[in-house]
């Protein structure tokens, strides 16, 4: 069976601004929505013509979740994300935990979670099955990985590399929450550089280049 593409639609919302993204299904119309992150009119009008099905979570920063209440309750679909721990211990209650290996289907296309922690304990990325596009969330950006906050977490965020990017293929383009989506197979050499650097008990805001 040939199955359509996804369409993939985004929208930068808010003061950082962060990426918000919809996924499609061409043939059934259902759609979710990743990081309602601010401006509920702006997500509203990026799902127009889609059938939403359910409101996907990469990790519980506040610029990725200002609007989740209000677009929870405007769509009323279930809620996912992974089960934490989330940011400042906030209550969140999602209609479904996802965690590392889970399943998401939209229509007819599906999406594969992996769990990247190290920027925060609970972000997930978000794989198109059969295709090549992925949603990353703070996880890894064109340049650096995702800010960390403690040297503990840092050591975190390059297992994750090691662990889990450096699997994915050349071909992967990662759509992160800031700034523009890139392939990652023009960013291996930089991140095999990264890390096989020392970086001592560093921890903060990193640059391939350090
Ligand atoms: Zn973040
Ligand atoms: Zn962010």
């Amino acid at each position: 069976m040939s199955t359509l593409p996804m369409e993939l639609r985004a929208r930068s919302v808010g003061p950082w601004p962060m990426n918000s993204y919809a996924l499609v299904c061409p043939t059934t119309r259902q759609s979710v929505l990743i990081d309602p992150g601010a401006d509920p009119d702006t997500l509203q009008e990026m799902l127009a013509e889609t059938l939403p099905a359910a409101i996907l979570i990469t990790h519980t920063h506040p610029d990725h979740v200002g609007a989740l209440d209000e677009m929870r309750a405007r769509l009323n679909i279930p809620v996912m994300a992974h089960p934490g721990p989330h940011f400042q211990n906030m209550a969140l209650s999602a209609d479904r935990w996802l965690n590392h290996g889970d399943v998401v289907q939209v229509g007819e296309h599906s999406l594969r979670v992996y769990h990247t922690p190290g920027h925060i304990g609970d972000i997930i990325c978000f794989a198109v099955e059969g295709d090549h596009r992925v949603i990353v969330g703070d996880t890894i950006f064109e340049g650096g990985p995702g800010q960390t906050w403690s040297a503990e977490d840092f050591q975190t965020t390059l297992r994750t590399l090691r662990e889990i990017i450096l699997a994915w293929p050349d071909d992967a383009v990662c759509y992160p929450g800031h700034g523009p989506s890139f392939r990652l197979g023009d960013k291996r050499a930089a991140i095999v550089a990264f890390l096989a650097k020392d970086h001592g008990s560093f921890f903060g805001d990193a640059t391939w280049e350090m």
